[in-house]
Formats: C-alpha cells, structure tokens, sequence
C-alpha cells in the first residue's frame, strides 16, 4: 500500500516567532499532519499544511464519549546539528495498541513514521538547540462520525501537532513531592489504564487539582481493587532504588501504561551495574522501607521530564522523606545516560535513536 502526503509548506513570512521561554505544551509549530478515516474507504489522502483549527460536527463522537488515542515523543536536537527521535516506533506500536482498545483503526506504522520525518524535517526550525529542550510530538487520532448513539465511530481524524518545550527541571535535577492517593483511583485492571486515551487522564484530575492545594506536585496511584499496589506516579511509572543499587519498578498488570522510558531504565540500568526486577509492590512494605532507609532513591520515568526525582511522599497523614529530599546518585546517573543517547552526546549502544534527515 502506498500513500501519498501533499505536502503544503507555510509562506517564510506567514511563520511564527519561536518562543524562547517555551514552558510546556502552549506553543505549536507551523505545520501539522492530517489524515482522515473513513470506514469502508480506510485511510484517506494524508497532508503537511498550516496547523488550524478543525472543524468537526458537534455531535462528533470524541466530543461526547471521548473516543480518542494519543502518544508523546519528542525531536532532539544534536551537537552535529542534526536531529534524532527515541525509539519512535514503540511509540507507533503503543499508537495501535491504545487504539485497538477503543475500537479504532490502527495506522501503518512505516507511513505513520514517514509522515512524523518529514513533519519535523519541515518544522526543523522549531527543534530547540538548548540542552533540556526539545520539540514535543503529539500524534492523536479521534472519531469524527456526528452520531449521540453510543457505538464506534465510522470516521476518524488522525493528526500529528508538534511544539518546542523547554527543559523540565527549570531550578537543576530538583525532587518531586507525591501525595499517595487513599480514595480516588486512576485505572482498574481489564479497564482502560494500559491505553494512552484521554479518558484515563480526566479521571486523575480530580485528585491532581486536589494535591496540588495541598503543596504536592504529584499523586501516586495505587490499583483498584485492593487500594493496595503501587503503579504510578502521575502520568509517569515509579521505580524505587534499595540500598542504592537494586532498582525496583511495579510489574506490568494491566491497569499501568507501560512507559518507553521504564523500558529503557530496565534495559539500560543494568549496563551501568544495576540490578533491576519487575514486582508487586505493596505500599505499606514501600513506606517501612523508606523509613528504614532500605529504600535509598525514588523516582518517576516518561517521555516529558525523562527521570524524576521523589523526595518525598504524603499517605494518611504521614510523610516519608527520601534520600533527605534530594536528587540521588541513580537517579541522575540515569538521566545523564539517557538524555546523552538522546541528544546524541553518548554513544547509543542499543540502536534507539533515528535520524530525522532534513528537508529540503
Ligand atoms: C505516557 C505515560 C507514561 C510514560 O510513558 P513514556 O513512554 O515513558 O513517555 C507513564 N504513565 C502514563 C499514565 C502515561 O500516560
């Protein structure tokens, strides 16, 4: 199957100024990628033009029952000036998964990366050159059939956004605060916690707009149906460092998105002389651990703030301080590895990173 992109470039003089304090996710850059899905038709003509508004039907079904899947990745930028991806094809494969779950047709993943390619090759501006920034992707798909009756859509929207983001530790390698949710859950096994799709992300809200009252930056989530099992720590995974080597994380259940980044601390930690293992982690064990100090380090892993430290957590009125609330060893250890491959300052020994190549 070969599909074609018509690609419509923004006049010089119609561009935007680039940001240089960019924050988080509020600027976008010029271009965006659009492809449409009709059933019986499948995947329609697909196009780079100016990033504009949609106009879709208010009774669109991703309006109402939030039929919708995303991912995030970003584009870094090199010393050599060029400009690399992060095993953009685990993103592409979580892209399908998320979607299978919701019901929605899955994109090919060989058309999908071209397009993304030649997205930020014609955006390549947009890639930040700072050490800590980056350009955030945003590739999406929502369902589009103007229909209130409850089924799947007939028609979707898939759609790539990108913007420049800045570093996430503005202050240096700083520690989170994590309050531990006691009531509100994010995701339950045989739901939809293991999918990127929006509905799992209104349902932490509640709770995030809650701790963030309280002085806490992030909750942590425990599963479902004991209130028990640690999974993650707000839209990232968890792991725990004991004894400063041994580097724990929560075993995959079916209720925890199985992080890019938590693969990529499992894979490279051990290279750098760590142990690593997959397990049940039961929170009143994590808590007597830490106040033990067993537990030496904790921290969260994802796309947007890579490795994050813990300093502290909050559960029933208690708070358990980590490592004296600062950054530990591993901790920054991992980051350094891990955004050296990114950025193209380390050598990659596991073949992660991709060349964007650049437009003409
Ligand atoms: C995206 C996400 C993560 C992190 O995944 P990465 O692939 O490492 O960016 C973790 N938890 C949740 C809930 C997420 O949405």
């Amino acid at each position: 199957m070969t599909q074609a992109i018509t690609i419509k470039p923004v006049p010089a003089q119609e561009q935007g100024n680039i940001p240089s304090n960019p924050g988080f996710g509020a600027y976008f850059s010029d271009h965006m990628f659009v492809q449409s899905y009709t059933q019986g038709n499948g995947w329609g003509d697909a196009a780079i033009k100016k990033l504009e508004h949609f106009s879709i039907h208010p009774a669109a079904a991703v309006l109402h029952y939030g039929q919708e899947v995303f991912e995030g990745l970003k584009a870094y930028k090199r010393p050599d000036g060029g400009v690399n991806l992060f095993r953009p094809e685990e993103n592409l494969r979580r892209f399908n998964e998320s979607a299978v779950r919701v019901v929605m047709p899955e994109v090919d993943p060989a058309f999908h990366l071209q397009a993304l390619k030649s997205l930020i090759s014609l955006d390549k501006r947009w890639v930040p050159e700072e050490t800590g920034s980056s350009l955030y992707i945003r590739p999406a798909m929502i369902a589009t059939s103007a229909k209130l009756g409850l089924g799947a859509s007939a028609e979707y929207l898939h759609f790539i956004i990108t913007g420049p983001v800045g570093p996430y530790f503005k202050g240096g390698f700083n520690p989170v605060s994590v309050y531990i949710s006691d009531s509100i859950r994010r995701a339950v096994i045989g739901g939809i916690g293991e999918a990127k799709t929006g509905g799992n992300y209104v349902a932490s809200l509640y709770m995030s707009e809650k701790v963030a009252k309280l002085g806490y930056t992030q909750v942590l989530w425990l599963d479902a149906i004991h209130g028990k099992y640690v999974e993650e720590v707000g839209a990232m995974n968890i792991c725990f460092v004991y004894e400063g080597s041994h580097i724990v994380t929560p075993k995959l259940s079916g209720s925890i998105l199985a992080g890019i980044t938590r693969d990529s601390v499992l894979k490279l930690a051990p290279t750098l002389g760590y142990e690593v293992s997959e397990e049940l982690l039961d929170v009143n064990e994590i808590l007597s651990d830490i106040k033990s100090g067993k537990i030496t380090e904790a921290f969260g892993c994802g796309t947007a703030a890579v490795i994050s430290p813990v300093g502290k957590l909050a559960f029933k009125g208690e708070e358990y301080v980590i490592n004296d609330n600062q950054a530990g060893t591993v901790a920054k250890r991992l980051y350094d590895e891990l955004t050296g491959i990114q950025y193209g300052s380390k050598e990659d020994r596991f073949g992660w990173t991709q060349d964007v190549g650049i437009a003409d």
